[in-house]
């Protein structure tokens, strides 16, 4: 039987405290815009970066007597979502009205789904540490974007810019499932990698297409949830871990010191890395939900969402088991590659220029995870601009395959490839990089290395494990272009070594 220190100790999240270990819960409700050429109610632009009040219609700026209209797009997408977090597609969806006052809002309030959200629980697997782990989904609701106030352009005035008014929301919601900072913040980059590939929401954390509310609590392992304050408007994945660590730091030393923890929203300051109190529970809003009387219940049946289903693109874990299964990659590889569809986008064209694909497809990973991305991040380029193809990091891994051009060769080979293009085959033959498996000249070089040596020969027989050096000799004499396992050979036997 194990004891319970020993179970405690296997769980690294755990928090040391000075009255014992403390884990944190968290929970997530992630805004995500949807994709969309339209608002959710009115045939405005949702186009980012317009000049001030340019993208609004009379809906969006509530103007008396203006209807809303639902777009189907915005509830396509939405189901798209919802099937892409393996999530229950509900049939029937109702919008409610969220009433408050603020000077972006010209409606009074914000058309919502509440009770009756249009999906229900999925779930999105993550990866911490190599270790993976399932965190359920609530619930995926549409909703409107509030406008902005801008107040800072001027001493004594406000404005107000209602492009945003109006734009389609989709507000995902976790269950408190997740344990630590680095969980949340894979869950959020899990969460958008999805969104990505389903091209339901950009993700573009820095345009505000992405931001999240993050609850905290505490709690000691295996007692009930504590009580949760929520950081709202969280904006990139660093803050969200930042926020987390530092909030439930701030729970645990107010608990420690005999405290409680009052049920607030709070505010993180980049600034500081720390969390501030916004407003407590009993300054909190009651939105006074209803149904929107202008708008029916949203009802479609299950062959508009087969439909959808059908025109799903593979989702990014079934790509990762496939790149496992179909070319032998690694866990970690697979999930390097498919964290950006571009990028699993150009490995599968590398694969498909890779002649044995089943043989070569971990070299081809390599050659476009560590040599290719390697690169583009050193000059600050994106896949998409990749100076060198797929075909042609296809043809440098086929002459390795092939045993024409040794690793080191091929590093040469690449820098050319990148700096001058041109059909890596080709460029092997017209500079004479090919490698030499021609015993006969190997064994010429090996010769004249052990004459010019013979000090280095005694100490090799003394001490086999010596025999690398010559290796290292007789490959630079080759400029690089003898085999390595040839030169092996032949030196073994020369050298009268095993
Ligand atoms: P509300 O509707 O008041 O915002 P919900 O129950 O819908 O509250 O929860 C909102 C979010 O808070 C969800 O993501 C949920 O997982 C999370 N959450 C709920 N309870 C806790 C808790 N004790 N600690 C951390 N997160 C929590
Ligand atoms: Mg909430």
């Amino acid at each position: 039987m194990q004891d319970k220190t020993e179970i405690a100790d296997k769980n690294e999240n755990l928090i040391p405290g000075a009255t014992g270990d403390w884990e944190v819960v968290i929970g997530l409700e992630v805004h995500a815009q949807v994709i969309s050429n339209a608002k959710l109610f009115s045939g405005a632009s949702t186009e980012f970066g317009g000049a001030p009040n340019s993208h609004v219609s009379l809906v969006d700026a509530a103007m008396p007597g203006m209807l809303p209209v639902i777009n189907a797009e915005c509830v396509a997408q939405a189901v798209r979502t919802g099937l892409g977090l393996q999530a229950e597609i509900n049939h029937r969806s109702v919008f409610d009205r969220k009433n408050y006052f603020y000077p972006d809002l010209p409606q009074g309030y914000q058309i919502s789904q509440y009770k009756h959200p249009i999906v229900g629980e999925g779930e999105v697997e993550i990866e911490v540490d190599g270790d993976t782990k399932t965190i359920g989904i609530e619930r995926l609701h549409l909703e409107q974007d509030a406008g902005k106030s801008i107040h800072d352009r001027h001493p004594d005035y406000s404005y107000v810019d209602l492009n945003r008014s109006g734009v389609a929301l989709m507000e995902i919601v976790s269950r408190p499932d997740l344990r630590s900072a680095k969980e949340a913040q894979s869950y959020v980059g899990k969460l958008r990698t999805i969104l990505r590939y389903l091209g339901t929401c950009d993700g573009d954390m820095d345009k505000g297409s992405m931001r999240a509310d993050v609850n905290v609590s505490v709690r000691k392992p295996g007692t009930e949830l504590g009580t949760r304050c929520e950081i709202k408007n969280v904006n990139s994945i660093r803050f969200i871990g930042q926020a987390v660590d530092s909030e439930a730091r701030r729970q645990i030393d107010i608990i420690e010191d005999g405290g409680s923890i009052n049920q607030e929203t709070r505010l993180f300051d980049p600034k500081t890395g720390k969390t501030r109190s916004m407003r407590s529970k009993e300054e909190a809003h009651d939105y006074r939900y209803f149904p929107d009387p202008d708008l029916l219940p949203l009802e479609f049946d299950q062959a508009y969402v087969d439909e959808l289903a059908k025109g799903l693109p593979e989702l990014p874990d079934e790509k990762k088991h496939r790149f496992m299964d179909e070319y032998g990659l690694s866990a970690y590889d697979a999930g390097v590659l498919v964290a950006e569809r571009a990028s699993a986008d150009y490995f599968e064209e590398v694969i498909h220029g890779v002649k044995n694909a089943k043989r070569d497809g971990k070299s081809a990973a390599n050659w476009v995870i560590n040599e290719l991305f390697g690169r583009l991040n050193k000059e600050g380029q994106d896949i998409r601009q990749s100076p060198v193809l797929a075909r042609q990091i296809a043809g440098i891994v086929n002459l390795i395959g092939a045993g024409e051009i040794s690793g080191k060769i091929a590093k040469d080979l690449f820098e050319i490839v990148w700096t001058e293009g041109g059909d890596p085959a080709e460029i092997v033959d017209s500079r004479g990089m090919k490698q030499v498996t021609d015993t006969g000249a190997i064994e010429k070089t090996v010769d004249e290395v052990i004459a010019a040596n013979p000090e280095k020969v005694e100490a090799v027989k003394a001490k086999p494990a010596m025999i690398g050096w010559f290796v290292g000799q007789v490959m630079k004499a080759s400029g690089g272009k003898a085999n390595p396992q040839a030169v092996n050979e032949i030196l073994k036997k020369k050298l009268g070594v095993e």
